[in-house]
């Protein structure tokens, strides 16, 4: 896992400071410098990873180890692909073992072991197209990372945070196999009363998970549901 430690002299350990140049928002200085002195950001770099959150992914998945050789994965709003690289590794896609399904709204640039679908989740032809793209149509692992760009008017975004895990969870429900593994993203808030209601008549175990990956401001958590009920 990525080391976060002081002193030692790498060139992780170095601050990078920047200046708000001149036309360059504050917001935008202050996420290039948080994205400059992430240790993630690089090491993502080093180890080719196509996002910091293939990190999350990692965390989640060395506690709970869901993801096996041989499984098929659904990963739901997958670009640029971390996950699916993870995935891909995980279950050996790579090497003609399980299959991992990538499916965002934008394209993924080919990945060694990750068959892409560009598709929105909630379009009404979705169900169809996943499960005609998942090999035998049923996976044993969905995942859901999706994240809509925020409108700033908090009943709304949330509102659409809430759509985004609904969809997701309608999809696991329809295509996971007896047994089977749900994680999505939820955003605090998110994974309300009625949410987690619904995964639990569904799921025997539901735990909610916080990866140290994830940015400690950010409001994002993780709900990972496993022993699927249905599927029969
Ligand atoms: N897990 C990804 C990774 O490791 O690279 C990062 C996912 S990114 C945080 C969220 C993604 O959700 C975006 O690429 C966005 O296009 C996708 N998304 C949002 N709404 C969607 C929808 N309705 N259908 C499909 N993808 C969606």
């Amino acid at each position: 896992m990525v080391s976060q430690g002081k002193g030692g002299g790498g060139s992780r350990n170095l601050t990078v400071k920047l200046r708000t140049a001149k036309g360059r928002k504050v917001g935008s200085t202050r996420w290039l410098q948080r994205q400059l002195n992430d240790p993630y950001v690089e090491e993502a770099k080093r180890r080719g990873y196509r996002s910091r959150a293939a990190f999350k992914l990692t965390e989640i998945d060395d506690r709970y180890r869901f993801l096996k050789p041989g499984m098929i994965v659904l990963d739901l709003g997958a670009a640029p692909g971390g996950w699916s690289q993870i995935a891909a590794e995980l279950v050996g896609s790579a090497e003609g073992r399980g299959q991992v399904l990538a499916v965002d709204l934008s394209p993924i640039e080919p990945l060694p072991g990750v068959e892409v679908l560009t598709q929105d989740v909630s379009a009404e032809d979705a169900p169809a197209a996943i499960r005609a793209a998942l090999k035998g149509g049923r996976a044993d692992v969905v995942l859901s990372d999706m994240a809509a760009p925020a409108t700033g008017h908090r009943s709304t975004d949330h509102l659409r945070v809430v759509a985004l895990v609904e969809a997701a969870l309608d999809l696991a429900e329809d295509v996971l196999k007896p047994g089977g593994t749900f994680l999505a993203k939820v955003f605090q808030g998110g994974a309300g009363g009625e949410l987690v209601a619904r995964l639990k008549r569904s799921f025997a175990k539901v735990h909610h998970v916080k990866p140290k990956a994830s940015r400690k401001e950010s409001p994002e958590v993780y709900v990972l549901a496993t022993g699927f009920r249905g599927g029969a």
